[in-house]
């Protein structure tokens, strides 16, 4: 089984043959390997390839896609709230639908299985998410995954994409208007990327991101848009981008809004806060002061009954079907010690109602989480470190916390 197997569950004999068929083509190129990647032999991705017509990437984000799809997403809602359209409620209702399918293929998919490594999903379930996650339009995977590691490992400072030390609208949309600061690339080359350059589905959405984006932020909802609601080709071209606008607002908001405003349970130094408000919107990843405490947990929470996070249930309903496994969630004592230690106080009268709501099968041991952190195949713990304290009867207790804490910058506040 090869490497990318062992680490995101995908295999199967068609893949496995097709493999072996590639290998005599890789071994010539061999002696390039930094500039290839993957068993089928491309080209490493850069994002030169993906960008149309080799604009700049923030050129390219400004006219091609920012700025169209708010002038005709911002008409889609004129339209809906002045009545223009057929059945304009559940018009909305449907957008609605459509685009937390593709909110969840970037909470799910991209986020929690592909960055974080906090379940595996065998490869239809991938093929599914990679899907959902390009109908949002949110760049390929191995793109995000590469901005969102580097978030986590150097939250805060300029080698943070979306640095909220820049304030709220850099860390919102600003980010994504101007050259990348020059920090990025330089700790980019210390972000692990292998597993995510060797997995075949994600090779696939590269290879191929602009027919699928078509495909599924276009085609696919503007057909079924057209049969349900029928009403003017514009109004329905327009109407797919309130959408689009919609959903990317949403998700901007867990770079802008979840370091901003919020509570600070888990760790009080951080600029990552739990946000109730927003957690309703954002299908589970307004959690966030928790998820940078604890960015490998499955559930990027340890609220119960799906508090607000329609992302968990996706996936516990996938593993219960059993194509989701080795869900990975830190245990109450871990998360008790750590709030204790690092919090700001806020969740501390709540916790013990919770450990008792949370039954005990849905926890994993921290040894399981150890082991995967520190012996993964890419020789070093991703944006991890062990901090190791004692317990009262002088055992050394290893928790999972987040590397940020000290790189945190003291320009934030
Ligand atoms: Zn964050
Ligand atoms: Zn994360």
């Amino acid at each position: 089984m090869c490497y990318a197997d062992t680490l995101t569950g995908a295999g199967g004999g068609s893949g496995a043959e097709t493999r072996i068929r590639n290998k005599d083509e890789i071994s010539s190129t061999e002696n390039s390997t930094s500039s290839e990647f993957g068993e089928f032999g491309l080209k490493k991705f850069t994002m030169r390839e993906f960008v149309p017509f080799h604009l700049p990437m923030h050129v390219c984000n400004i006219f091609l896609f920012l700025l169209p799809g708010h002038v005709l997403g911002i008409y889609g809602f004129y339209l809906i709230f002045t009545g223009q359209t057929p059945y304009p409620w559940w018009n909305l209702l449907f957008s609605l639908i459509y685009g937390y399918a593709g909110g969840i293929g970037v909470t799910a998919g991209t986020h929690r299985l592909w960055t974080h490594r906090s379940y595996k999903a065998n490869t239809p379930l991938q093929v599914l998410l990679m899907l959902m996650q390009t109908s949002s339009l949110q760049y390929p995977v191995i793109k995000w995954c590469r901005d969102h590691r580097i978030h986590h490992k150097y939250t805060d400072t300029n080698a943070d994409p979306h640095n909220a030390a820049r304030g709220f609208w850099f860390s919102h949309m600003g980010w994504l208007l101007e050259p990348e600061h020059p920090d990025v690339a330089k700790k980019e080359k210390t972000i692990p990327m292998q597993d995510l350059e060797n997995n075949p589905v994600l090779e696939f959405q590269v290879r191929y991101y602009l027919p699928l984006a078509i495909l599924t932020a276009f085609v696919i909802p503007i057909s079924i848009t057209m049969i349900l609601f029928p009403q003017p080709f514009f109004n329905i071209f327009c109407g797919n981008y309130t959408r689009w606008i919609m959903m990317l607002h949403t998700s901007a908001c867990v770079n802008s809004v979840a370091h901003f405003f919020g509570s600070r349970p888990y760790d009080k130094d951080s600029s990552a806060v739990d946000n109730k408000i927003l957690a309703i919107f954002t299908v589970g990843e307004a959690w966030h002061n928790f998820h940078h405490c604890f960015p490998t947990d499955y559930k990027t929470s340890e609220l119960p009954f799906y508090s607000f996070n329609l992302s968990t249930a996706f996936i516990d309903f996938f593993a219960w079907v059993g194509w989701a496994t080795d869900l990975k969630t830190v245990s109450k004592e871990a998360i008790q010690r750590r709030m204790e230690r690092t919090g700001d106080g806020s969740g501390l009268h709540h916790h013990h109602h919770y450990a008792i709501e949370e039954s005990e099968s849905e926890l994993s041991s921290d040894e399981n989480l150890d082991e995967d952190v520190f012996n993964n195949n890419n020789g070093e713990a991703m944006s991890k470190m062990v901090d190791e304290h004692g317990d009262q009867e002088g055992n050394i207790i290893k928790n999972i916390v987040s590397i940020n804490k000290g790189l945190v910058l003291p320009t934030r506040g």
